[in-house]
């Protein structure tokens, strides 16, 4: 990163992104830097079609393979996580609005509950650790059914 007089507002998602492309030897291309902006943008979750769609319409000249690609190496710098969402594909959302958490998906009702554990996340790293794994990022997500989905389907009985 070249050091400049100017004093650029470089946020802390920013710098951890630098970082990885650094140690990556990749370069923060045109193409980055909007997603990444426009990521910094966003306060819900999202995922890679409507990211590439709002980049369009700003008229970033932008391939959508680019964001697909993009993504993990944003997930790997800790900017965002994997969320949850109805389907099947991926959704993503900025881990510095509310911190790193998991999720609950009710398979019936799609109801999304967030939670965080820290004993969990704490076993997780003990886990990885005993099979000498390094963690890059983790999405933990449970599947079931809400309690409103239960009394749905008792009251059908
Ligand atoms: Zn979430
Ligand atoms: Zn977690």
């Amino acid at each position: 990163m070249i050091k400049k007089n100017v004093v650029e507002k470089t946020s802390a998602d920013q710098e951890k992104f630098l970082a990885l492309l650094n140690q990556k030897k990749l370069k923060f291309t045109y193409e980055r830097r909007h997603i990444f902006e426009e990521i910094e943008r966003l306060n819900d979750h999202f995922d890679a079609d409507s990211l590439y769609e709002r980049l369009k319409k700003k008229g970033y000249r932008i391939a959508r393979d680019t964001v697909y690609r993009t993504l993990p190496l944003l997930l790997e710098s800790g900017m965002i996580q994997k969320s949850a969402g109805a389907g099947k594909r991926d959704y993503f959302e900025r881990v510095s609005i509310k911190g790193h958490h998991d999720h609950m998906i009710c398979i019936q009702t799609g109801k999304i509950i967030e939670f965080h554990s820290d004993e969990i996340e704490k076993l997780q790293d003990e886990i990885a650790h005993k099979h000498g794994f390094k963690i890059i990022f983790h999405d933990h997500r449970i599947f079931g059914l809400s309690k409103e989905a239960q009394a749905a389907s008792a009251n059908e009985g």
